[in-house]
């Protein structure tokens, strides 16, 4: 029997998506932290994996590739974090270049409704903190709306800006839940919903939710996130449970400046529930063997 991983962390970003560091950084971090299972899940793209892999190899640190897609689901949108994929599937990697597309448009469509209501220059200000010109998010405008002294806080430029409902807010079509879910079972992965609590969902939606996900086959489930309290863990514990969904945790870790949760801080994931990294054991990649390194004389 292998060792159960004691500090997993199978959900983070690096600065191809709206984190703010390489998928190297993070694995040196991960791995500083004491975390023994690693995902690298970027919004909607893979194109981080392959260094992360790498790096968490010469770590000798346990590693699953990953990805969180964006998707649209009755006009919400929801993350669906896929994991164990082939990073370099042919059908995976162009539902995601499509899904990629049309955030630059949207990006100037908010900027341009910020600069309406008196805040000018959000899109060249966003520009210097993408590190993926496909992948521009409402993270990077947030981070210049902050370092500008508009705001305070990431949270406050959401709260009064760029969620749903507020000035600076654009809707945008997303990839459809089958779309989403058959790239990530065509690159072999599994798709586990990203931290469910998050989408104000009414219980008469969250079942119609995850009828529509375990239809799909959709196995996967986040119960411990850094985006859920312990009673919405508690919550999404009972229904990995109810609905033979196998458990995940991550700490969605973006960048260490913006007080969010930290690299492997999260708390253990529940009793009674299958973790993924139990299904996924042989997706996951160790380190290759150091004798490669040796000299052979
Ligand atoms: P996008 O994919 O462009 O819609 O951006 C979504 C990202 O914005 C999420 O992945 C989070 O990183 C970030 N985000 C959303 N809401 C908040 C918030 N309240 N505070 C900080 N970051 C947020
Ligand atoms: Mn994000
Ligand atoms: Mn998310
Ligand atoms: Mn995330």
């Amino acid at each position: 029997m292998p060792v159960p991983p004691q500090r997993p962390d199978l959900h983070c970003h690096s600065i191809v998506s709206d984190g703010t560091r390489s998928p190297t950084w993070l694995a040196q971090r991960a791995h500083e932290r004491g975390v023994d299972l690693w995902a690298l899940t970027d919004h909607d793209e893979v194109g981080g994996v392959a260094e992360a892999a790498a790096a968490a190899s010469t770590l000798g640190l346990p590693f699953l590739s990953g990805v969180e897609i964006s998707v649209t689901w009755q006009d919400k949108t929801i993350h669906i974090v896929g994991l164990g994929v082939d990073e370099n599937h042919s059908e995976l990697v162009e539902g995601l270049r499509r899904t990629r597309n049309g955030r630059v448009e949207r990006g100037q469509a908010m900027a341009a409704q910020l600069e309406k209501i008196g805040i000018p220059g959000v899109w060249q200000g966003a520009l210097k903190y993408v590190g993926n010109p496909e992948l521009v998010s409402r993270s990077h405008l947030a981070r210049h709306l902050v370092d500008a002294g508009v705001c305070r806080s990431m949270g406050e430029v959401f709260y009064l800006y760029l969620k749903e409902g507020k000035p600076g807010f654009v809707p945008h079509q997303w990839a459809s839940l089958p779309d989403a879910l058959g790239w990530i079972h065509a690159a072999g992965g599994m798709a586990v919903v990203a931290h469910p609590a998050r989408y104000d969902l009414t219980p008469a939606q969250e079942q119609a939710f995850f009828d529509d996900f375990v239809a799909l086959g959709g196995q996967g489930v986040e119960v411990v996130t850094s985006a859920h309290s312990p009673a919405e863990s508690a919550h999404f514990a009972a229904l990995a449970q109810q609905r033979g969904l196998y458990a995940s945790c991550g700490s969605d870790f973006h960048c260490p400046e913006e007080n969010r949760c930290e690299l492997g801080a999260l708390p253990p994931l529940p009793t009674g529930l299958v973790p993924v990294w139990e299904p996924l054991a042989a997706r996951i990649r160790k380190s290759a063997p150091s004798s490669a390194a040796q000299p052979t004389n």
